[in-house]
Formats: C-alpha cells, structure tokens, sequence
C-alpha cells in the first residue's frame, strides 16, 4: 500500500472535512481513530463548497492536490457543488485526477437497523470500475433533436478492475465474484468485460467465478441478495448496483466506501452533505466510521480497524445511543457526540451480531501502463459507416445515397435509423429521427477498404448532404469489430 510515514513514524493522511454535515462527521471520525490510538496524522485540506465560490472551478484547492500527490490516502466528507459554481463536481476532479479506477461497496447487514432482509446475515461488496464507460463523458448531438454517449470500454480498465475484485476477494477471505454484465446485448462494450473477466478467472482457482447478466443480479439482489459475495461490474451498472445493496442493508446513511486507484486510495461516506440538518448535532456518522475502518485496513492497520468496527456494531446492537435517523420510537436521540462517545466507550467490546473475517493487505492489481495492451497480428479496414443528417424519408435518401457510391470501390450495404435497417426498404415500423447510418462495403468481396476511397466517398456524398459522422468498420485478426444493425444480414 502506498502511503508517507512521518518522522514520529505515524502515516499521513489528507482529511477533507467537507460539506454540510461533512464537518461533523469528520469530527467524529477523527476523535475515534485518536481515542482508539490509531498510529495516524493529518493535513486538513480544502474541497467543495468553499473552493468553488473562492473561484476555483475545480472545486479542489491547488494545496489538496499537494497534499494528495503526498499522503497518497485521503478521508473524505460529503462535497457541494454549489448551484451555479463550476461545471463538474469536486469528487468528479478527484476521482479523474487520481484515476481511482476501483469504487469498493460493502454493504453488511448492521444491528439495530430494521429492514425486510434483517436476519439473513448479508454481506455483500460491489466492486464498481470508476473512470469508463458512458461516465467517460464522451457526448455529442449530431443533429439537434440527437444526442448520443460513447460508451467507452477498455480491456485495461476490464483487467483493472476484475484483478482488483479477485484480490479483494482473496484479502477479505471470500469466495466467489459474480460479475454482473449485460453483454447478451452489448456484446463488444460489456461483452469486453466479460471476457476479460473470463480470461483472469482462472488465475483465482481459490474463487469461484461467475458471470450473471446484470438485470437478472438486480432482481436477484431483491429475491436472495444472500446468494452474492461479491459482485464486479462496469461503471453504470455498478452505480445502480451499489446503491440497491446500500438499501437492502438500511440506505445509504450506513454505506462506507473506497475509490481505489493504483496510487491514491480515497475513502468516503456515500451520502450527501445533508444540509438540511447540518450544523444541528443530528448527523449519524457511522457511514464515515465505517469508511476510516477500511482505510485503516488499506494502510495495514488490521487490529485497531476491528477494535472501531466492533464498537460501532456493539453500539448499534446495544441500541441504547443512537442518532435521530436509527433511534426506535421513545428512545431520545443522540447527538452526533453522544453516538461518538459511546463508540469510544465501547471500545474493547466484541459486538455478537458482526461476521469477523480474517483480513489480509490487498495486492493492488499491476497492469501494464502499456498504450497498448491489446496487439493484432492482422487488420483490415472492411467498410465505413457513414452518419448523415437528413430530412427525407428512406425510400429518397436510399437510392440519393446509392447513387454518391457508383463507380467507387465502396458500394452501399444499408441505411440504419436508431439501430434498425430502413433502407433496403422493410416493413418494420421504425421511427426515424434525421440521423441516418449508411454503411458501405467493399464492392468486391473480401477486399480492403482504403482511407481513398472513403475520402472520395465522403467527398462525393457532401455534395448535397451533410454528413455528421464517420467509423471505420475494422477486422481484427479475422474478426468483425462491430456490430450488425437490427435487419442486417
Ligand atoms: P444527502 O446529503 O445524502 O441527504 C439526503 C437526506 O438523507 C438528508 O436530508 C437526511 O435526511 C439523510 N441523511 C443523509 N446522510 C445522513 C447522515 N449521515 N445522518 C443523518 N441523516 C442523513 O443527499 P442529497 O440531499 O441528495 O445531497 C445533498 C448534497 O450532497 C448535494 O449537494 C449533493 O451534490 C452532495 N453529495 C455529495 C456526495 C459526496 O461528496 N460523495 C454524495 C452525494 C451527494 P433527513 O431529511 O431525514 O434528515
């Protein structure tokens, strides 16, 4: 584990107290890991609310980067973004900056807090890629009534993160990985992920390995959430995911996590700056506690993040100080120091209701920072899509666009609206939007397709159309690198 160990011998670690309610939880977080001897320092850096409206559109202050780039671990509270500062948001900044490719979600069942699935002992962690996928931000509006999203997958973020969900698997002692897809229908995007998830299987003989399509693990997750240990998945699917575990668990005031990345680690709350109460004593701080024990467990600390972790089960389980948010009716609530106190109190107590697991240090995943990972022995450019902006139907704009291809080595395959063929006419209902995919082929069979050709192609089809768009269509050692539209022979 990355981290700096200071002259006293203690590790460093960057603290940003945050928003809203983030302050007073951080309190907490803090006074615990201080009662209960944590062998940690701090630097109490800026993010958020304040850095925004100070101008900076990052919404992180130039010092947190610093200290980050130094202390490699970061404890973090809920961040703002404030309406009208800044277009992304401050955890967006450190998350891409940091490239924390792995977001970590255990969601385990806690005492004391009631919900439809309690006694069924769940314990659950989604490991969740963080960076690609339709989260890469990769948009575009061909035409105006158009709006399309790359959905970015890459065999090293693939490889990245099953390696990290197999490894956390091996240090926590469990054993199997689901990994969550939707590849019967993606099957070059998602369909990556699953294969790559098949090729490292079989490096964890000690796991077992399963693929699920991602639906039938969300109905699953409603029906047996028991069945799953730990679920691995791409960046949209995880979002989801993670947040139904956190419900079946109690909500997403219990939810810890850790944004891992092969440098920097940060470890946070999942929920928001709650404004509503912030400053009133009522914030619960669990999530955050929880949070600081998986980054005590990260920096290899083992015994003071069980000593934490089983006096925040015996508190919940005692059931005699707790916050606004869990207390049953007739019980007074407990301020946001009351609850931290009686965890300190506890300290020493094995709570009865909380599976111990034997932890071991995570190896972080080594994957080579090679451009290219993937090497072909042989590539062929077969055909290109062209994407063109138009108004007429597919009966006009079909043979126009038959028309701009003769006498060139290209010759028009078919015209797709929305994913479905239209011209060659079908009797399909498609309802088509003024974006039009026209794929061309090589007139002759099995024959290379040229950047020539398909200059000449673009050139002859501008006169008189307004093309938006072009990918080539790539062979790869013998096999097609796209997909057929609906109707495509
Ligand atoms: P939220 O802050 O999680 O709060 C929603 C509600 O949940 C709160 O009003 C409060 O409900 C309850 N709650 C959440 N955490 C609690 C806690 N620790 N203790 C007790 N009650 C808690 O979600 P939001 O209102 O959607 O977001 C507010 C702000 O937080 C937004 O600016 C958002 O962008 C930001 N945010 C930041 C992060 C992050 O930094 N990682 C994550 C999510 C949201 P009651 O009304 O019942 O008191």
């Amino acid at each position: 584990m990355k981290s700096y160990t200071t002259e006293s011998g203690k590790k460093l670690i960057t603290v940003i107290p945050g928003d809203g309610i983030g302050p007073e939880c951080m309190d907490s977080a803090l006074k615990i890991l201080s009662a209960a001897g944590a062998p940690l320092e701090w630097e109490e850096c800026l993010a958020g609310a304040k850095v925004f409206k100070a101008g900076n559109a990052t919404g992180v202050a130039e010092e947190t980067i610093e200290s980050i780039k130094k202390t490699r671990v970061v404890l973090k509270a809920p961040l703002e973004t404030p309406v009208g500062y800044g277009e992304k948001s401050a955890n967006v900044t450190l998350r891409k900056l940091f490239e924390t490719f792995g977001n970590i979600r255990p969601a385990r069942e806690l005492p004391g807090i009631d919900t439809p699935y309690r006694g069924r002992g769940l314990d659950i962690l989604v490991v969740r890629e963080n960076i690609e996928d339709l989260y890469a931000g990769i948009e575009y509006m061909p035409t105006p009534g158009v709006a399309q999203g790359i959905k970015l997958i890459t065999r090293k973020g693939c490889e990245k993160i099953v390696r990290l969900a197999f490894e956390l698997a091996r240090a926590e002692g469990r054993k199997m990985v689901h990994c969550a897809t939707k590849a019967n229908i993606m099957k070059l995007t998602e369909g990556l992920f699953k294969r790559t998830f098949e090729d490292i299987a079989p490096e964890y003989p000690d796991i077992t390995a399963k693929h699920i399509i991602v639906d039938n693990c969300a109905h699953m997750l409603a029906k047996a959430p028991e069945m799953f240990d730990v679920i691995v998945t791409t960046n949209m699917n995880g979002d989801i995911l993670s947040d139904l575990t956190s419900g079946l668990v109690g909500g997403l005031g219990f939810a810890p996590s850790a944004n891992l990345g092969s440098e920097i680690a940060i470890f946070e709350a999942v929920h928001g700056s709650a404004p509503d109460i912030a400053g009133q004593g009522k914030a619960n701080p669990t999530a955050l506690i929880l949070s600081t024990v998986m980054m005590l467990r990260h920096l290899g600390e083992f015994e003071i993040a069980a000593k934490i972790e089983n006096a925040v089960v015996y508190t919940l389980e005692a059931g005699v100080t707790l916050t606004g948010d869990i207390a049953p009716k007739g019980l007074k609530p407990a301020s946001t120091s009351e609850f931290t106190d009686a965890i300190i109190a506890n300290f020493g107590k094995s709570a009865t209701q909380l599976k111990q697991r034997e932890h071991k240090p995570l190896q972080m995943p080594q994957v080579s920072t090679d451009a290219v990972l993937v090497k072909t022995k042989e590539r062929k450019v077969v055909g290109v899509d062209i994407h063109v902006e138009s108004a007429e139907t597919p009966d006009v704009l079909g043979p126009q666009i038959e028309e701009r291809a003769k006498g060139t080595p290209l010759k028009l395959k078919i015209i797709s609206n929305r994913g479905a063929r239209v011209f060659p006419l079908t009797d399909g209902f498609t309802d088509c939007v003024d974006e039009w995919r026209c794929r061309f082929v090589a007139r002759e069979d099995g024959a290379e397709v040229h950047d020539e050709d398909i200059l000449t192609l673009l050139q002859r089809i501008a006169v008189g159309h307004r093309w938006v768009n072009i990918e080539k269509l790539n062979e790869f050692d013998g096999e097609p690198a796209y997909t057929k539209s609906q109707g495509e022979e």
